[in-house]
């Protein structure tokens, strides 16, 4: 589902952004120590009142638990 406005503010000032670099999520290991690979995670913030309306990361293949 595509989000077309605040639910805290109700604005529709939506902006889009992406932590990458140091930032990214992490996959952790078995013992939950985070390793080397990761993915870029994409946000939508809300642009009047900073709420973080959704993060998603963009490679989620990368976290998926097939050591358990
Ligand atoms: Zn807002």
């Amino acid at each position: 589902m595509k989000v077309e406005k605040c639910p805290e503010c109700g604005s529709k000032n939506l902006g889009r952004g992406e932590f990458s670099g140091y930032a990214c999520m992490t996959v952790c290991n078995a013992a939950g120590k985070p390793g080397f690979r990761g993915s870029a995670v994409q946000a939508v913030v809300c642009s009047d009142c900073g709420l973080i309306l959704e993060l998603r990361v963009k490679q989620p293949h990368k976290f998926a638990p097939k050591d358990r």
